[in-house]
């Protein structure tokens, strides 16, 4: 069996995004040589997300405010996890949107239903975070 591990860093300038990681995560499967398997993708930070949907900007704009009518950021003090920081909101969403995704590899490609792509959902960004992807198979 082959292993492989790689990560994957982000530097969000906005606080929330989504972004598309499926080129990059097709990168890794490549250079991993690995046939037959699965991948796993996490988010290695608790505010931010990895999950699979639809790469259409009509529902980003859909999560963007379904998450902010369940966990608002504004007013910062309502909640009890803003001690001196202000992200209780995005620990919230991430919980919501998800910590990681496993997609099965077959013959060499990522075995994704109709429309899957792969996102890293970010939460309380304006700085350095990592994705995880490893890979197991042959
Ligand atoms: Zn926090």
């Amino acid at each position: 069996m082959k292993s492989y591990r790689k990560e994957l860093f982000f530097e969000v300038p906005t606080r929330r995004a989504f972004i598309n990681i499926t080129p990059e995560v097709d990168a890794c499967l490549a250079e991993s040589g690995i046939l037959e398997g699965f991948v796993l993708v996490n988010a290695m930070h608790i505010t931010a997300s990895v999950f699979i949907n639809d790469d259409e900007s009509g529902l980003h704009h859909d999560y963007e405010k379904w998450l902010e009518k369940l966990a608002p950021h504004e007013p910062v003090s309502q909640y009890r996890h803003n001690v001196g920081e202000d992200n209780a909101d995005a620990h919230m969403k991430r919980q919501v949107m998800g910590r990681e995704v496993v997609v099965a590899i077959t013959n060499g490609h990522l075995d994704f239903g109709t429309w899957e792509q792969i996102f890293y959902g970010e939460f309380d960004g304006k700085r350095r975070k990592r994705v995880l992807v490893k890979i197991i198979g042959e």
